[in-house]
């Protein structure tokens, strides 16, 4: 029996601020500006949410974790994708692979990727392999060229968790 299978995808960017740290893909990166947000800003993390929560149907991150909430004041984005993993077990998804893209002029993000994976893997219960990190310039165009903040994109692809 061929399972079913769902896929989704996600963005998100947020903005550079000073005085805040930069975290992306659950690994804080040294740097002179971190991402605005009422989170910890992980845009990485949260474009990865919205595609598994667009891939089972289920909304998108703000609905379920509303920025209006003090409880998500700070968070550690890996508590909210650790919920969200729980909540497609619960509804009978588990996940095949995700490939993710960090669009970036700076800092340099591939000396990160292979810790990203690490722990992006550890919370989505599944090897390494499965989970794909890719980090872009845009050549210094756009809001991501001109140092403004970062922007990151998530697919994913979901089967039918069978309960034997
Ligand atoms: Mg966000």
């Amino acid at each position: 029996m061929v399972n079913g299978m769902r896929i989704g995808q996600g963005f998100d960017a947020h903005s550079f601020e000073t005085g805040s740290r930069l975290v992306l893909g659950g690994v804080e990166i040294p740097h002179n500006q971190g991402l605005k947000a009422h989170s910890d800003g992980d845009v990485l993390i949260h474009a990865l949410c919205d595609a598994l929560l667009g891939a089972a149907g289920l909304g998108d991150i703000g609905q379920h974790f509303p920025d209006s909430d003090s409880a998500y004041a700070d968070i550690d984005s890996r508590v909210l994708l650790r919920r969200v993993v729980e909540l497609l077990f619960s509804t009978g998804w588990q996940l095949v692979n995700t490939d993710l893209t960090a669009v970036a002029q700076r800092p340099k993000l591939a000396p990160h990727i292979g810790a990203m994976r690490q722990h992006l893997a550890e919370d989505l219960r599944v090897t390494p392999g499965r989970v794909n990190i890719k980090a872009t310039t845009t050549e210094g165009m756009g809001f991501t060229g001109r140092g403004e903040g970062i922007a990151a994109f998530a697919i994913v692809l979901l089967e039918e968790y069978q309960v034997e």
